[in-house]
């Protein structure tokens, strides 16, 4: 799968996702990071990209022009993947596991457009954006953050990227309650030891186990995941 990152700073997004697993995904093929500069796609001599705002009040918007053109290029590099636009935005739904399931085997490839000073003209998000995406109530400063969220939760859901499915359809959330506590060596830390029943080598009482606690922690941190059909 190929995400294509639209963004002011092409070096935060990279330095973030050049590391652990989804830096090797990256050098194994199972997934291709790109970054578009949107500078570079700037028609103004001294590469602006910024302008005040029509009405007044306070801050800078990104303008139209520049996150088109950069748009555009990053499109026409690869017209024939699935493509679906996503700006990273407070305004959008909350990013949630399935959506990441959904991006992740819906798409050939995500372009992620990553806002910053007081957002994006907009009239390049009405033509150019199929969905925005927030990963929480509460306002950051740019779009780089989110977009490296988004990207690791949709590459984790990539064949390739993590050991097998199970790797992440077993894990908190996407199991649909939280996932029961997990213990290594040593056997004893700071005068606590490891659950018995972990070193029975009964499985199925580990089963068992692992379920119950599974089911009291979400009973007490998120009851609303118990309540879903
Ligand atoms: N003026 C905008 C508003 O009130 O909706 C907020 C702009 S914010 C300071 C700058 C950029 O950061 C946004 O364009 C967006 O790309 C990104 N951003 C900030 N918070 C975000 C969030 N919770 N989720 C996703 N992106 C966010």
């Amino acid at each position: 799968m190929v995400f294509d990152v639209l963004t002011l700073f092409p070096a935060l997004v990279d330095g973030v996702l050049s590391e652990s697993i989804i830096g090797r995904a990256r050098r194994s093929g199972a997934v291709e990071i790109r970054t578009w500069n949107i500078r570079d796609y700037s028609a103004d001599r001294n590469r602006r990209v910024d302008d005040a705002p029509y009405g007044g009040g306070r801050g800078m918007l990104m303008a139209a022009p520049p996150v088109y053109a950069c748009w555009k290029a990053a499109y026409d590099s690869r017209p024939d993947l699935t493509t679906r636009t996503v700006y990273m935005s407070p305004k959008g739904g909350i990013l949630r596991q399935d959506d990441a399931v959904r991006l992740g085997s819906g798409f050939g490839r995500l372009i992620i457009i990553c806002g910053h000073y007081e957002g994006i003209d907009q009239r390049v998000i009405d033509e150019v954006v199929d969905e925005e995406i927030s990963i929480g109530d509460y306002v950051l400063t740019g779009g780089e953050i989110p977009a490296c969220i988004l990207v690791d939760a949709v590459a984790r859901t990539v064949d390739g990227v993590l050991a097998a499915p199970e790797c992440y359809e077993s894990e908190s959330i996407a199991c649909g309650m939280l996932e029961y506590p997990q213990y290594t060596r040593p056997y004893e830390f700071h005068g606590v030891r490891v659950p018995d029943i972990l070193l029975s080598g009964d499985h199925a009482a580990v089963d068992k186990w692992r379920e119950r606690k599974a089911l009291e922690l979400t009973a007490e941190r998120r009851p609303d995941l118990l309540k879903k059909d």
